[in-house]
């Protein structure tokens, strides 16, 4: 007698990658490699070998452009990236000359020198553990797979669904997400995978709900499992009873009645109750993101993270394809200033080039404008696309990391060189740009004074000034219990900041992750700042914060904060001082 499979009710927790609720049926996708046949070559066949290796290398090659194609126009040029960078290890030395090499030396099939080669790469010892770094790894990862299946007659060129579903699996990799037939997949799980990998960038750009981290997901689903999942919760229910189904057609409701409130702000003028204008302005890291910065009101943007483009291209890229960018990102924004920060490179955003020159403390090392001035031809190369693109509108640089007044004369000189050069070349900008730094650490709070005396303005850069406050890795869960926004030595560096702006009478505004905290926002207006900038989904939710409050409350609670002991204590006491809803304070 056939048994009845019974729809266990069970919940399961990862990290909510990609927002927005998803409803349906679950469909397990199976991409893993299985174990490949080792067999042996002879001497006189080797050669047939290397050939049909060489073959598969083309035909992955051209799925690649293929992909990168398709993702340029399904989801945009910057994660078509994705498979250019691809591309580029594909034509290194690994697969053009460590595997043929070791299918002449070890006389074995190829495809069981690329799983040994795969075996070995994963079993490295680690090193830095950054997002960038995942990212590559699981590049590397995708391209081995790829290969293989092509030698082993298994590529999929495209995944046949016969419903809309759910669909989950071990791990998705970037050539999985160009395989899925439009408009059908609901949402996903994986086992693995983190907020920055690039398949959780791309499932955010479709808009599809993601939850990736799901221990043993695969053990627990299976197909036509009914699933709800949370993308921004990183809560996975499968097979919901009646109430569970009910409370997430609630949250759906709600989460659309907020984004109808929001959207009914976006046309409100940004001033606190006691009428001070507050500005608000977005971090950029693609110029795709320049539309949705528009879209929910900002009048600038804050800081454009140009390492990003870099990063998910995976190469350095050539004056004229910087200043491309630039311009359209400072033509897409009109008459409103653009804010570009030069390189952030290292700590964990390397380039795989660089995988292999490990530091033993990243963050301390050839980070940001330290590794920009070490290499001065990337330097001037990016400071030159700035200035050429500076001819289409008002730009402010900004300097990353800045840890000396030594470090800025540098800085300021190679700037001066540059723009002299360009300006002989016929160089004009609209407006002569802005200079400024990023108070990201606590050697710049402290001395922001003398820096402010030799820049225009200085941007705080919360998310790296609490982290080498604390001395507490950003990325680091295992210590993130430490990590506070509203820790009292951050808040009196911030402040400390903000009087070096008056005194000197420069712009001082925010860019970290700060800006777009609730409790956060109303603890930096009420120290003095009138600029935040952040990730464009928060516009909306802080300037309903800034409507709702009075700029002389928040800066009484702000000194009250200031002599306050601990992060706890500051948080609670603006929290029930401006009634914020404890769901919603610090949190999406
Ligand atoms: C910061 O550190 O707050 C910041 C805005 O820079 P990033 O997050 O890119 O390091
Ligand atoms: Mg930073």
């Amino acid at each position: 007698m056939a048994k009845e499979r019974v729809h266990k009710q069970i919940r399961l927790k990862g990290i909510g990658v990609s927002p927005g609720i998803a409803m349906g049926t679950a469909e397990v996708y199976r991409n893993e490699l299985e174990d490949i046949t080792v067999y042996p070559v002879e001497k006189e066949a080797v050669a047939d070998e290397i050939r049909r290796y060489v073959e598969a290398l083309e035909s992955v090659e051209s799925h690649l452009r293929e992909s990168a194609e398709i993702v340029t126009e399904k989801i945009g040029t910057t994660e078509a990236g994705i498979f250019d960078a691809q591309i580029a290890l594909l034509s290194g030395t690994l697969f053009r000359k460590t595997v043929p090499a070791a299918v002449k030396r070890d006389l074995i099939n190829v495809e069981a020198v690329l799983q040994n080669s795969l075996r070995d790469f994963l079993n490295a010892p680690p090193g830095p553990q950054g997002e960038e770094i995942k990212k590559r790894q699981q590049d590397i990862k995708d391209i081995h797979r790829q290969i293989i299946h092509l030698l082993v007659k298994k590529n999929p060129q495209c995944i046949i669904l016969y419903d809309t579903v759910i669909l989950t699996a071990r791990e998705f990799l970037p050539s999985d997400m160009t395989l899925f037939p439009p408009g059908q997949v609901l949402g996903l799980i994986a086992e693995m995978g983190g907020m920055n990998s690039h398949t959780a960038i791309m499932a955010r750009s479709s808009a599809i709900p993601a939850v990736m981290g799901v221990e043993k997901a695969s053990s627990f689903i299976t197909n036509g499992d009914f699933l709800i999942i949370d993308g921004s919760t990183g809560d996975v229910v499968v097979n919901p009873d009646s109430d569970d189904q009910e409370i997430y057609n609630e949250k759906i409701a709600r989460a659309r009645a907020i984004r109808d409130r929001m959207e009914s702000l976006i046309d409100l003028e940004s001033e606190t109750t006691d009428r001070r204008a507050v500005t608000l302005m977005a971090n950029i890291s693609r110029f795709e993101d320049v539309g949705q910065a528009r879209r929910n009101g900002a009048v600038g943007i804050g800081l454009f993270r140009t390492e990003i483009p870099f990063l998910m291209g995976e190469h350095f890229i050539a004056e004229e394809e910087q200043y491309q960018l630039y311009r359209k990102v400072i033509t897409g924004m009109e008459a409103y200033p653009v804010t570009i920060r030069t390189l952030d490179l290292g700590g964990d955003k390397v380039l795989t080039q660089d995988l292999f020159n490990r530091e033993a403390n990243p963050f301390l090392g050839l980070r940001s404008i330290r590794f920009s001035l070490r290499y001065p031809e990337i330097f001037t190369t990016q400071l030159r696309a700035i200035l050429r693109a500076s001819a289409f509108g008002r730009v402010k640089l900004l300097f990353p990391m800045v840890t000396t007044l030594d470090e800025l004369a540098t800085i300021t000189e190679i700037y001066r060189q540059v723009r002299e050069e360009v300006g002989r070349q016929g160089v004009k900008p609209l407006v002569e740009p802005l200079l400024g730094v990023m108070i990201e650490v606590p050697s710049s709070a402290l001395m922001a004074e003398s820096f402010l005396d030799r820049v225009d303005f200085a941007s705080i850069g919360t998310n790296d000034l609490i982290q080498y406050t604390l001395a507490v890795d950003r990325g680091n869960r295992l210590v993130s219990e430490l990590y506070s926004p509203y820790n009292p030595a951050v808040l009196k560096l911030i402040d400390m900041t903000v009087k070096a702006g008056k005194s000197t009478g420069k712009e001082v505004s925010v860019c970290g992750e700060m800006a777009s905290d609730p409790v956060s926002a109303i603890l930096l207006l009420g120290m003095g700042i009138n600029i935040l900038s952040m990730e464009p989904r928060y516009l909306l939710r802080i300037k309903e914060v800034v409507i709702s409050i009075s700029k002389d409350a928040a800066a009484r609670a702000a000194r009250k904060a200031l002599s306050m002991n601990t992060a706890r204590e500051v948080e609670e006491f603006i929290i029930e001082r401006f009634a914020l809803p404890r769901e919603t304070a610090s949190s999406e």
